[in-house]
C-alpha cells in the first residue's frame, strides 16, 4: 500500500505540471478549472475560471468542458488537490491538461491577477437548487441569470408565463411594457393577474406578482404604448425582447429597432388552437421582415381578440419564448433562430420549419444607418415614404 506521499509522486509523475508564469502565458487560451472548496473559492480567484470543487470534479466536468481536447489549466491552493484532479481527468480522456504548481496561493503572493468572484447567497443557493444541479448551468450561470436584462413586450397571454418563469428563474431584471388596464376577460390566459387586480394597470399587477414570486427580481415597468419616439430608448440595454404583442404594427418596428441594438428577439403568436415560436437573432438568423416582408391585409389578420384563443395554448407559447431567451441568455443548446416551430394543439404536434435570411431583406439586408425606425398606421400597413428601407 502506497503512503499518501508516495502516491502524490506517483500521481505526479503521470501528470504535466507548469510553474505560476507558464500558467498565466495560457490565460485567453487555455480554460482555468479552480478545484478548491466554494469557501476558498469565494474568497478570490483567477478571473475568468470555472469553479468544480475536486469533489465534484467527476460528475460535473463533461457538462462544463465539453472539448476532451481543449487545454486546461487546473489550480486548487497549493497544488496537491489539482494533481490528481490532473490524473483523474486525463483518465476520462482530456488529453491537453496541465496542474498549476504552487497553486492559487503562490499565484497570489506573485502579484498576479486574481479577483473576488461574485457568489449566490445561501437563501439564492436553495431557492435554484434545481439550476445548480445542472452542470450547464451551474452557479456561473446562475450568477448570469441575475445580471441578465430581459423585456417583454406586453403582459398579456404570451408575457405571463414567460415573465413568471423568467422571475422564477432568477433573471435579475425584467422589463415590462403594457399600457392596459386588467379586465376579467383577460383572466382565462392573463396568469400573471387576478380579481384582486380588476381595474389595475397591468404592469403594476404584473411587477406585484413577479416581485412576490422572486424578490432577486427588479421588474421595471413601461406603462405606455411601445411607438417609434420610445423604441430605441426602452430597449436599450436589454438583452434580449420576449415579444408577446399581437399586433403587426409593434412587431415590424420592434424588428427594426432589435437589428439597429442587435438585440435578439424571441418571437411567439397564437392564434385559435395554433401557435408559433421562432428567434429573430440579428444578422446572424433571419429578422421578422425576412419571414414576413409585408403585414397580410388587415381582412387576414384578425387579432386574438376577434378570433379567440383557447387560454392554455398562450402559456405554451409563452413558456417555450421563456426558454429559447433563458437559452440565448446562457448561451444553452441550438436557439430557433433560423427556424419556426409551430404548435398545432388539436393535433397535439410540433413542426419545425427553416426560414432563411431573406438576401433583399428590406431590414437586415440593408446598411444599419439606413434603417428608419417608422411609426405605422392601425391599418397594420407602413407609411409608404417611412418604410424602413425608405431612403431619400
Ligand atoms: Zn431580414
Amino acid at each position: 500500500m502506497a503512503t499518501f506521499r508516495e502516491l502524490l509522486n506517483q500521481t505526479k509523475a503521470s501528470i504535466r505540471e507548469v510553474d505560476t508564469a507558464g500558467a498565466e502565458a495560457r490565460l485567453g487560451t487555455a480554460t482555468f478549472l479552480d478545484v478548491r472548496e466554494p469557501d476558498e473559492y469565494s474568497q478570490g480567484t483567477i478571473p475568468g475560471a470555472i469553479h468544480i470543487p475536486r469533489g465534484q470534479l467527476e460528475t460535473n466536468i463533461e457538462g462544463r468542458v465539453t472539448d476532451h481536447n481543449a487545454e486546461v489549466v487546473i489550480y486548487c491552493a497549493g497544488g496537491t488537490r489539482s494533481a490528481f484532479a490532473a490524473k483523474t481527468l486525463s483518465e476520462l480522456g482530456y488529453t491537453d491538461v496541465v496542474s498549476m504548481a504552487g497553486g492559487f496561493n503562490r499565484w497570489k503572493d506573485e502579484g498576479r491577477a486574481w479577483k473576488v468572484p461574485q457568489t449566490l447567497s445561501a437563501e439564492q443557493r436553495n431557492r435554484y437548487q434545481r439550476h445548480l444541479l445542472l452542470p450547464e448551468v451551474g452557479e456561473e450561470g446562475q450568477l448570469k441569470l441575475l445580471e441578465s436584462k430581459v423585456l417583454l413586450l406586453g403582459a398579456g397571454g404570451l408575457g405571463s408565463p414567460a415573465a413568471l418563469y423568467l422571475a422564477a428563474a432568477g433573471v435579475g431584471t425584467l422589463g415590462v411594457i403594457d399600457m392596459d388596464v386588467v379586465d376579467a376577460s383577460n383572466l382565462q390566459r392573463q396568469v400573471l393577474h387576478n380579481m384582486d387586480r380588476i381595474g389595475d394597470r397591468k404592469v403594476d399587477s404584473a411587477k406585484k406578482t413577479l416581485t412576490l414570486l422572486n424578490p432577486d427580481v427588479n421588474v421595471v415597468t413601461y406603462d405606455t404604448r411601445l411607438g417609434a419616439d420610445n423604441v430605441m430608448d426602452i430597449i436599450h440595454g436589454y438583452d434580449v425582447i420576449v415579444d408577446g404583442t399581437d399586433n403587426f404594427p409593434t412587431r415590424y418596428l420592434v424588428n427594426d429597432a432589435s437589428l439597429l441594438e442587435e438585440i435578439p428577439v424571441v418571437y411567439g403568436a397564437i392564434f385559435r388552437f395554433e401557435g408559433q415560436v421562432s428567434v429573430f437573432h440579428p444578422y446572424i438568423g433571419p429578422c421578422y421582415r425576412c419571414l414576413l416582408p409585408e403585414p397580410p391585409p388587415a381582412e387576414l389578420a384578425p387579432s386574438c381578440a376577434e378570433a379567440g384563443v383557447l387560454g392554455v395554448l398562450p402559456g405554451i407559447i409563452g413558456s417555450l419564448q421563456a426558454m429559447e431567451a433563458i437559452k440565448l441568455l446562457l448561451g444553452l443548446g441550438d436557439s430557433l433562430a433560423g427556424r419556426l416551430m409551430a404548435y398545432d394543439a388539436l393535433e397535439a404536434s410540433f413542426r419545425t420549419f427553416k426560414v432563411r435570411r431573406d438576401p433583399d431583406c428590406p431590414a437586415c439586408s440593408i446598411p444599419k444607418d439606413r434603417i428608419r425606425i417608422a411609426e405605422y398606421d392601425d391599418l397594420c400597413m407602413p407609411h409608404p415614404v417611412e418604410g424602413p428601407a425608405a431612403i431619400a
